[in-house]
């Protein structure tokens, strides 16, 4: 087998190793638990500063309406610039492009190019898995889909709330950490969708946690229902890189208010908008892949532009940005600060802010890519809160709040929207 590149030191080492030589921490002392969470850092240093990985997700299509019908030939010359330029990390999962990315995978990517020059990730989501045997049945399907021997990285897909209970009865990390040992698999982690106090449980146990990837960007950032800051505070405090997802909030931050695009083309005309929040992202010490799903060559050209000699984003950039948020927010359907005043004395325990913050986010989103992930966290949340359809409208929650907001109306738009 030969051995993938990026993190090789690593790979080699814990081939070789037994546990606790792989940077997994023991349970069995505060000690060695910082040691493994200082050789997971360590592990973000090593990766240098290419930081952009291929999102396998919206790939060019001859049939734009037939999400299966990937254009085999587009892609591969957009795999062969991407590698060109030094870069190495391609992301695929088992139900993307209508369960078709792995496959153009291998004929784009693991048939046409040595297996030691690039580094593949691909996921279980615990959705298709209903027996301890399917578990198997797929990522032998995987393997046969993508054509390679062993996953440079491999992630439960999308952990949280709904989906832990179904995830630990089917043992699925410890069924991840055997793959790992039969060396089937380099690099264990998950994605998540859901809180960072429910991210601080999931690694706390599960310290074999290597990496997670996470829907981070500049918008969501200080969302209090998204919580990209806490959860990457979550992920620095148990020293678990993070690869994160949605750097672009799935387009919304390639197409900002005029205003807010006036003020970035003024500080760098050439420079499109979407990179703005790819650096934003690659600018976090502890992030080390931010994926961008290029469904074309325009875009791959762009994002390799400047991504190939990166540069962190400077003080100034950042106050832009900053204004770039007040800009959008300034938008925003709800003006809800997020105080949480109104959530105390609610008979039916509705999650008010959280879903004033998931609407917002969701009207803001780009409507024609057909999903957005705010349904997503909406039924997490509502699996452990009130509903918004459930209010009684008995008035506890607009008597306390500081900005006067008609909440049981917006609870109504919210209930219609998300619940219908
Ligand atoms: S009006 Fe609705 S949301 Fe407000 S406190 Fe009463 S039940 Fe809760
Ligand atoms: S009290 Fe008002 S502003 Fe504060 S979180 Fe509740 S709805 Fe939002």
């Amino acid at each position: 087998m030969r051995e993938s590149a990026g993190l090789r030191r690593t790979g080699r080492r814990a081939e070789k190793c037994g546990r606790e030589t792989q940077g997994i921490p023991q349970r069995t002392g505060e000690g060695k638990r910082r040691k493994g969470r200082k050789r997971k850092e360590e592990r973000v240093r090593n990766m240098g500063n290419k930081k952009l990985g291929f999102g396998l997700m919206r790939l060019p299509l001859v049939d734009a309406n037939n999400a299966a019908d990937i254009d085999m030939e587009k892609t591969k010359q957009m795999v062969d610039a991407f590698l060109e330029h030094g870069f190495t990390y391609f992301d695929t999962a088992w139900m993307y492009c209508g369960f078709r990315s792995e496959n153009a995978a291998k004929e784009c990517l693991v048939d046409r190019h040595p297996r030691d020059s690039f580094t593949l990730a691909t996921k279980l989501h615990v959705g298709f898995v209903d027996t301890k045997e399917d578990r198997d049945r797929i990522f032998q399907a995987q393997m046969e889909k993508t054509g390679v021997s062993f996953f440079d990285y491999y992630l439960l897909h999308d952990v949280g709330r709904g989906h832990y209970q179904k995830l630990t009865d089917l043992d699925c990390f410890g069924w991840l950490r055997e793959k790992k040992e039969q060396g089937l698999v380099r690099h264990i982690g998950f994605s998540f969708h859901d809180t960072a106090d429910f991210l601080d449980k999931v690694l706390t146990e599960h310290p074999e946690t290597e990496f997670v990837q996470l829907q981070l960007n500049y918008l969501d950032w200080d969302s209090p229902s998204i919580q990209s800051r806490l959860c990457y505070e979550t992920a620095v405090k148990h020293g678990v890189p993070v690869f994160v997802m949605e750097p672009v909030k799935g387009g919304t931050l390639a197409q900002v208010p005029e205003a807010a695009e006036r003020l970035l083309r003024q500080y760098h005309p050439d420079r499109s908008i979407s990179s703005w929040a790819i650096r934003f992202a690659a600018s976090l010490d502890n992030v080390q892949v931010v994926l961008s799903g290029m469904s074309n060559m325009e875009q791959l050209t762009d994002n390799i532009g400047y991504m190939s000699e990166f540069e962190p984003l400077n003080g100034e950039e950042r106050e832009l940005l900053a204004r770039v948020v007040d800009i959008i927010n300034g938008n925003i359907s709800i003006p809800c600060t997020g105080c949480s005043y109104c959530t105390e004395g609610c008979p039916k325990k509705i999650a008010i802010p959280k879903y004033f913050s998931l609407y917002n986010a969701d009207r803001q989103e780009v409507r024609e890519k057909g999903w957005t992930p705010q349904g997503t966290y909406y039924e997490r949340l509502a699996e452990e809160f009130g509903r918004a359809g459930d209010c009684i409208a008995c008035g506890q929650c607009e008597r306390v709040c500081p900005q006067h907001l008609p909440i049981i109306r917006h609870l109504k738009d919210v209930a219609a929207y998300f619940e219908r």
